[in-house]
């Protein structure tokens, strides 16, 4: 019982920090501007996306596209 509850707090533990990881290592550049940003780990999770582009809104010029990564 207590094992299970240790592996469940650990795959949570280990998700978050990889979230984190791609959210902090990853840079998306804007096609309307040009701009490169980066995304909060919350916003990683929560907009859709394909492996190589997100849809997000520009913190520069706030139109929102498909962001390639860089
Ligand atoms: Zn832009």
């Amino acid at each position: 019982m207590a094992i299970g509850i240790i592996v469940g707090f650990a795959a949570i533990v280990i998700l978050f920090f990889l979230v984190r990881w791609h959210a902090k290592s990853t840079v998306y550049s804007c096609p309307n501007c040009g701009h490169a940003f980066q995304i909060t780990a919350l916003r990683d999770l929560i907009s859709p996306h394909f492996p190589f582009k997100k849809y997000l809104r520009c913190p520069s010029c706030a139109k929102r596209s498909w962001c390639p990564t860089d």
